[in-house]
C-alpha cells in the first residue's frame, strides 16, 4: 500500500517538473496580468516628479551619478505599436554641483525623448533630431521594463533571440522572507526577469544592457506603492538604476489609461541615416595630430619609437576608428600609450580596446581601482576584444605632474586642481606646439557665439590652472568642440586677449 502510492506520487511528479516552466510561464502570466488589471491595456500614460542622474558622470569613481531635480514628467507608452514619449523638465536643485552630464544646470532644461519600434528621436522645438545604437536599443527596452510591458513582452515572446531562451521561465524562491515569483525571457539580445509578489504585482524589473565601461550593466527598476487607475493597477513609485547607482525616480501623480495616442515616426527620422564613425586629422605641430570627426576628439603624437593617443572616448568602435588612423599617419610604431584626461564614461568608453591592444595607460591615480575593476567585468551581450582575449592592464599614474618625452617630443600631464567636474582631471600640455589638451572644462561655441554674461565655473577654473601652472598657452585643442586660440578663451571668459 505505501509502496504503491509512493510510487504513484512520484512520477507525476517528476513529469511535472519536466514541464513545468512553460506551463507555469503561461499562468504565472495570465494572473499578473489580471492582477495588475492589464488584459485590456493598450496605452498608459504616466506624470509625476523626482529626479534623474547622469550615468557615468560621477565627479569622483566612488562616488553615485550625478542627480537633478525633475519638477515636471509625463511619460505616454502605447503597447501595441511598441512606442513611448517622455517629457521631462529639471532643474539643478539642491543637489551638490559636482560631476559632469551638464552639472550644474542653469535654469530649467526640458528633455524630449520619443521612440516608435525601430525609429528613435528627440524632438527640439519642432526639429526630431534621429537617435540611434545604443540609445535607440535602450528606449525600446525601457517600454518593455514597464510592469504591464514586460507582462505583453514575455506573453508575445517578443523578439526572443540570440544567445537567449525564448519561453518565458519561471522561478519561485524566497526575498526578504516572503515568497516571491520571478519570471525571465530576453528581450532581443537583452534578458529581463522580473519579481512578482506574492499579490502578483511585480515588484521589480532587471535588465542587462551592454556599457563600454560596465558590460553586461544591470538595469534595474523597482516598483512599489500599486494603486488602482480605473481598473489599472500601477505603482505610485517608480526607482531605476543603472550599474550600481540609481538614475531615476519617480513620484507618481498620475495615470492615465487607454489614453496614449499613436505616435506618427516623423519622416525626417525615417529616412536618417546612423552617423559614421569618421575620423578626420589636423596636423597641429611636427607628429602631432588633432582627430576629430565626431563628438569627441582625440590626438596622435609621435615619438621616436612609439605613437601615444591622448583620449580614448566613447567605444570601442571610435577607439578602432581612431587606431586605424594613428597607423596610417604614423607607419610602423607600436602605440604604447593611451592618455585618459578622466573617467566619465564617454571619455574612457574606449580604454578597453587599448588595454587589449597592450598599451600602458596614463591617468589619475584615483582612477587605478575602477578601471581594475571594471576592465574585468563581463561583457557578454556585445563581447569587445578585452572580453575576448583578457589582459592585465598597465598603468602610469598621474598624481601631480608627469612628462612622456624622447628627448625631442614631449607631453607635459598635470592634475588640475579645485575641479568639480572630476576629482582626477588631467590636462595635457605640448610645450613645443605650446597647445593645451583639456577635457569638459570649455567647450568651445560657434566662432560668433557672444560670450556668456557668466562665464562657467569650469572654464574658470581652467583658466586658473593654467595660470598656476604657468603654461604659455597659444592653442586649445577641446575633446569637445574645435581649434581656438588663447585669445578665444580669453575672449569668453570676458578678459583681454
Ligand atoms: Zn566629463
Amino acid at each position: 500500500m505505501f509502496k504503491k502510492s509512493f510510487g504513484s506520487v512520484i512520477l507525476p511528479l517528476a513529469l511535472l517538473a519536466m514541464s513545468a516552466s512553460a506551463q507555469d510561464a503561461k499562468t504565472v502570466l495570465a494572473a499578473a496580468e489580471k492582477a495588475m488589471g492589464g488584459t485590456d491595456l493598450k496605452s498608459i500614460q504616466v506624470s509625476g516628479t523626482g529626479f534623474s542622474a547622469a550615468l557615468g558622470q560621477a565627479v569622483n569613481p566612488t562616488s553615485p551619478w550625478p542627480k537633478f531635480d525633475v519638477t515636471s514628467y509625463t511619460r505616454s507608452i502605447n503597447y501595441t505599436e511598441g512606442s513611448s514619449k517622455e517629457e521631462m523638465t529639471r532643474v539643478q536643485g539642491n543637489n551638490p554641483p559636482r560631476g559632469g552630464g551638464g552639472t550644474p544646470l542653469a535654469g530649467e532644461q526640458k528633455q524630449n525623448a520619443e521612440v516608435n519600434g525601430n525609429f528613435a528621436w528627440n524632438m527640439a522645438g519642432t526639429n526630431p533630431v534621429p537617435q540611434f545604437g545604443p540609445t535607440l536599443d535602450e528606449r525600446r527596452l525601457q517600454i518593455w521594463m514597464t510592469p504591464h510591458g514586460f507582462i505583453q513582452a514575455a506573453k508575445r515572446g517578443n523578439g526572443c533571440a540570440i544567445n537567449f531562451d525564448c519561453e518565458a521561465k519561471v522561478t519561485k524562491k524566497t526575498e526578504g522572507g516572503k515568497p516571491v515569483t520571478v519570471i525571465s525571457v530576453g528581450f532581443g539580445k537583452f534578458p529581463m526577469e522580473a519579481t512578482l509578489d506574492d499579490q502578483n504585482l511585480i515588484t521589480k524589473v532587471e535588465a542587462k544592457f551592454p556599457n563600454p565601461v560596465l558590460g553586461d550593466m544591470p538595469i534595474v527598476t523597482t516598483y512599489s506603492d500599486y494603486k488602482d487607475f480605473n481598473g489599472v493597477k500601477f505603482p505610485t513609485k517608480i526607482l531605476q538604476a543603472q550599474g550600481p547607482y540609481p538614475t531615476f525616480e519617480l513620484k507618481v501623480t498620475d495615470v492615465k489609461v487607454n489614453a496614449a495616442a499613436p505616435l506618427p515616426v516623423p519622416d525626417a527620422v525615417k529616412t536618417a541615416e546612423a552617423p559614421r564613425m569618421d575620423v578626420s586629422d589636423q596636423l597641429l605641430a611636427d607628429g602631432v595630430w588633432y582627430l576629430t570627426g565626431g563628438t569627441h576628439h582625440s590626438l596622435v603624437v609621435e615619438f621616436k619609437d612609439y605613437i601615444a593617443i591622448i583620449e580614448a572616448p566613447l567605444s570601442e568602435e571610435r577607439s578602432l576608428a581612431v587606431l586605424a588612423e594613428a597607423r596610417r599617419l604614423v607607419i610602423n610604431k607600436p602605440v604604447k600609450y593611451v592618455i585618459n584626461t578622466h573617467q566619465h564614461f564617454d571619455h574612457s568608453g574606449g580604454l578597453r580596446t587599448y588595454v587589449a591592444e597592450g598599451a600602458t595607460i596614463i591617468t589619475s591615480p584615483i582612477n587605478k581601482p575602477y578601471y581594475d575593476q571594471t576592465f574585468k567585468m563581463k561583457a557578454t551581450i556585445a563581447p569587445d576584444k578585452l572580453a575576448k582575449t583578457p589582459k592585465a592592464p598597465a598603468y602610469i599614474l598621474v598624481p601631480d605632474k608627469y612628462v612622456l618625452t624622447d628627448g625631442t617630443q614631449k607631453i607635459e600631464l598635470y592634475a588640475m586642481k579645485d575641479d568639480n567636474h572630476n576629482d582626477g582631471m588631467l590636462l595635457a600640455y605640448l610645450p613645443n606646439a605650446k597647445v593645451l589638451v583639456e577635457a569638459d572644462e570649455w567647450n568651445p561655441p560657434a566662432a560668433e557665439a557672444a560670450p556668456p554674461a557668466t562665464p562657467p565655473a569650469a572654464s574658470v577654473n581652467l583658466y586658473n590652472n593654467i595660470q598656476r601652472l604657468k603654461l604659455d598657452v597659444k592653442k586649445i585643442a577641446p575633446i569637445h568642440g574645435r581649434l581656438v586660440t588663447m585669445g578665444d578663451f580669453l575672449k569668453f571668459l570676458g578678459k583681454k586677449g
